[in-house]
């Protein structure tokens, strides 16, 4: 099974992911965990030459390509191995936040994403969980965090708005696979909709 933990910046997904990843652990099923953009060496590599430093270093279409070329390296190496192992594998962030945040925040280039992933990744997960939060507390949430500082500059509100919308349009468009948990409520709350979720999907 592969399922993946979306949302904008601070909505909470990559704790949720830990849990769940706990839980299901406890129960005693084998679990990778997982990130994007990273997830394997050389993907972790492409992370910080994407992430780092002067976030206009590369073009909108560079960034892209680089994006993709972390994925396909994450895919090969980290995901596609784990489940032909017969493993539950829980990514935070895949090809939904590159549809959204490559295909929407330096103009529109869904089309380009949407090009290149069929080329090159056409795997989507079985399951994808959208956490669902207010974007001016996930900013400021996402902001109390350190090291990140930087990249958030640009990230400001009306981008996180406009993350949110998109991701809740794309919940409809791949509505087979999304569901919509509401991540304004503490953790654990946020945590017991989760599993119901993913056991009905096990
Ligand atoms: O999910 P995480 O907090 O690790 O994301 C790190 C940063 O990378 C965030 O600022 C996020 O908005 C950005 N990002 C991005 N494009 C992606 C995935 C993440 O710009 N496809």
């Amino acid at each position: 099974l592969f399922l993946t933990f979306e949302g904008i910046d601070g909505s909470g997904k990559s704790s949720q992911a830990r849990m769940l990843a706990g839980h299901l652990r406890g129960l005693g099923h084998d679990v990778v965990l997982t990130r994007e953009p990273g997830g394997s060496d050389g993907a972790e590599e492409i992370r910080r030459l994407v992430l780092e430093g002067d976030p206009d270093r590369w073009s909108a279409e560079t960034e892209i390509l680089l994006f993709t070329a972390a994925r396909r390296d994450h895919l090969e190496r980290t995901i596609e191995p784990a489940l032909a192992a017969g493993k539950i594998v829980i990514c935070d962030r895949f090809a939904d936040s590159t549809r959204m945040y490559q295909g929407l925040s330096r103009g529109d280039l869904r089309g380009l994403v949407d090009q290149l992933h069929k080329l090159m990744i056409k795997r989507e997960p079985d399951l994808t969980v959208l956490i669902d939060m207010d974007p001016e507390t996930g900013l400021s949430r996402a902001k109390g965090r350190q090291g990140t500082e930087e990249r958030f500059e640009d990230f400001g509100i009306h981008l996180q708005q406009k993350m949110r919308a998109g991701f809740l349009e794309l919940a409809d468009e791949f509505s087979d696979r999304f569901r919509l948990v509401d991540g304004n409520r503490d953790m654990d709350s946020v945590a017991r909709d989760v599993t119901d979720i993913v056991m009905q999907a096990l």
